[in-house]
């Protein structure tokens, strides 16, 4: 039986809609990483969220039975103060906009974590809970009067157990209508700092990062020459597979892909199929059918078969409707 996790020997995991969805463990999640440790396979955890310091990331995986150590624990507050070594002296007083997570980052590195404007030479903004109209407003004056500003992340949304909340890059677009300009950096995913910093943190030579969305894991993925896997247990569907811009290295319903026989799509005759099903294109109805096996076989094969097709008919086919897809669901 040949798995997926036999051609890498990294693994970095997204978090949210990837190992767990809110507080709860994604099915599988504690079986699947803890037999690829067993295995030799190298782990990371790599999180847009700012807010939590990579101890408690840690911990909490640790609740869901999964073994993570805080050393593969990779936030974007910590890209992000990466970035800001480069642009301002260390021991500098940085001014902070966000949870804990943001402020350890900074004293880890060196700086001085401020949580008052006064002397501040340096914004570094991420998500939290607690942040105020006060924090954005003290952070635009700083900006205004020169101060370097660094932004962890630009997720627009969070969510939450009880719906979808404003991210941090709802926060940033508020401090960009008051200073009218862009941030001097940022750390997250989709910027391929967050995977340089993984990789230099747990190296590979045939790393794989597995994603639920296309715009910051995928993304990031192609960003820095990374392969990379959508699962389907957090923010996508198979209508955002089809209308992905951005074509994700190999598709899984959940991170328990990663350990279960792999199964690839082929080119056939007429179309691609992978394991008991196929995938045509009927040109008259505009639609790519796929019929018998699984939905992930099915999905796989037709997601083939539209990468083969974008070189005759583009990209905006699928992503604005032209062919559809028929998953017989
Ligand atoms: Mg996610």
């Amino acid at each position: 039986m040949s798995r997926l996790s036999q051609e890498f020997d990294a693994v970095y995991f997204d978090l949210d809609g990837v190992l767990y969805r809110g507080l709860v463990a994604v099915s599988g999640a504690a079986e699947t990483v803890s037999e690829l440790v067993r295995s030799g396979c190298a782990v990371a955890y790599v999180t847009n969220n700012a807010s939590r310091t990579p101890g408690e990331v840690a911990s909490h995986l640790n609740e869901l039975g999964i073994p993570a150590a805080v050393s593969e624990v990779i936030t974007s507050s910590q890209v992000a103060v990466q970035i800001l070594c480069k642009l301002a002296p260390v021991g500098s007083r940085v001014f902070v906009v966000g949870g804990a997570g943001v402020e350890q980052a900074l004293l880890d590195a060196g700086f001085i974590a401020s949580r008052d404007p006064r002397d501040c030479v340096a914004v570094v903004q991420g998500f939290g809970p607690l942040v105020s109209w006060d924090d954005l407003a003290q952070a635009s004056y700083l900006i205004q009067g020169g101060a370097i500003w660094i932004a962890t992340n630009l997720d627009s949304t969070i969510p939450t157990q009880v719906g979808i909340a404003p991210g941090n890059g709802s926060f940033v677009a508020a401090v960009r209508n008051a200073v009218g300009r862009e941030p001097d950096g940022v750390g997250g995913k989709p910027d391929r700092s967050m995977m340089d910093e993984t990789v230099a943190v747990v190296p590979a030579k045939a790393p794989l990062l597995v994603g639920d969305r296309y715009d910051t894991d995928v993304a990031a993925g192609i960003a820095a020459g990374i392969n990379t896997m959508l699962v389907l247990s957090g923010v996508s569907s198979p209508a955002d597979v089809w209308a992905s811009k951005i074509r994700a290295g190999y598709l899984g319903e959940s991170v328990q892909d990663l350990i279960t026989e792999y199964i690839g799509p082929q080119e056939s005759m007429d179309g691609y199929s992978c394991g008991e099903a196929k995938a045509v294109y009927l040109a008259a109805e505009s639609v790519v059918r796929a019929t018998g096996g699984t939905r992930l076989e099915r999905l796989r094969a037709a997601d083939s078969l539209k990468w083969a097709l974008v070189e005759h008919v583009g990209l905006d086919s699928f992503a604005e409707g032209q062919i559809s897809l028929d998953l017989g669901e």
